[in-house]
């Protein structure tokens, strides 16, 4: 069963219920796929891991070669190549998405590739079970490359079991985790904001076809009602995490609530339960 944790927003605790499902099944493979922001592995104590850097093959243009027919700059879909009507192109490196497309169509075989850095893939052991980060190097903008590096890492084990933790939103980066998930767990917070946030998200499983689910984290800290977005979008509430000022705490210091919390541990053992009858 492949889960994965996303939000419509930062801060409704997904990765404090992503930590928590991790720890809650010993043996589950856990993955940190929010690139730009890592951070499962702070609530996990910080294990030591090993890096594996990430490469992008980029397009390099051979100005010897080039005859300045600008075909390359018109097909790439991403903008990476400057051309002006005339001259030769200039590659920008930072929006070259490595798609191989402009090699493979100069007629005159002037463009190869090079690999370029893009991020890191880390991979540590937790209480004996594997876990993975995907982290995107500064000013880089492939986290969408970096996430598929990560999930390869993760396919290389055979733990049947996945909690991916998910970049914030409802972008190319979420898509590109939920595209490995068999479900979507959902984390909101009974807010105005969360419960918006959260429609764009369902609208993104729902056009992706990937089953989803809601957990409510932070109850008690507003009222918004979650009846009719669960009946519009058909999805159920498997679990409600109620506000805590200690677990914020303890979630400053670096610890899993699943740790530091005997209620929130019950909870997160409840949700898997649940999940497990959903899945099986
Ligand atoms: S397609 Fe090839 S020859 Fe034409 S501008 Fe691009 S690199 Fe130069
Ligand atoms: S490899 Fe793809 S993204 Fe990069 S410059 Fe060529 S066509 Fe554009």
């Amino acid at each position: 069963m492949k889960i994965a944790v996303a939000s419509g927003k930062g801060g409704t605790g997904k990765t404090s219920v992503a930590s928590s499902l991790f720890l809650a099944r010993p043996g589950t493979l856990g993955i940190d796929l929010d690139v730009e922001e890592p951070n499962m592995g702070i609530l996990l104590g910080s294990p030591e891991m090993e890096v594996r850097p990430v490469h992008l093959p980029v397009a390099v243009i051979d100005g010897d070669i080039c005859t300045g027919c600008g075909l390359c700059a018109r097909e790439c879909a991403y903008g990476a190549l400057a051309w002006f009507g005339s001259g030769k192109p200039v590659v920008n490196d930072t929006l070259c998405r490595g798609c191989g497309l402009c090699p493979l169509i100069c007629p005159v075989k002037a463009i190869g590739e090079e690999n370029r850095e893009v991020g890191d893939v880390t991979v540590g052991t937790v209480e004996g079970a594997p876990f993975i980060e995907g982290r995107l190097r500064v000013g880089s903008i492939n986290s969408v490359h970096v996430i598929e590096a990560a999930v390869k890492e993760a396919s290389a084990f055979e733990n049947p079991d996945w909690v991916m933790d998910c970049a914030p939103g409802a972008a190319c980066p979420v898509a590109a985790a939920l595209r490995a998930a068999d479900l979507a767990l959902l984390v909101t917070e009974p807010t105005p904001f969360g419960l918006s946030d959260l429609e764009g998200l369902l609208q993104l499983t729902s056009e992706m076809g990937i089953p989803a689910a809601l957990v409510i984290n932070k109850t008690g800290m507003g009222d918004e009602s979650f009846d009719d977005i669960c009946e519009r979008y058909g999805v159920e509430i498997l679990a409600r995490y109620p506000f805590s000022r200690s677990l914020a705490e303890s979630g400053a210091r670096g610890e899993s609530p699943y740790r530091a919390d005997a209620s929130w541990a019950r909870t997160t053992d409840a949700l898997w339960e649940t999940l497990e009858r959903r899945l099986s």
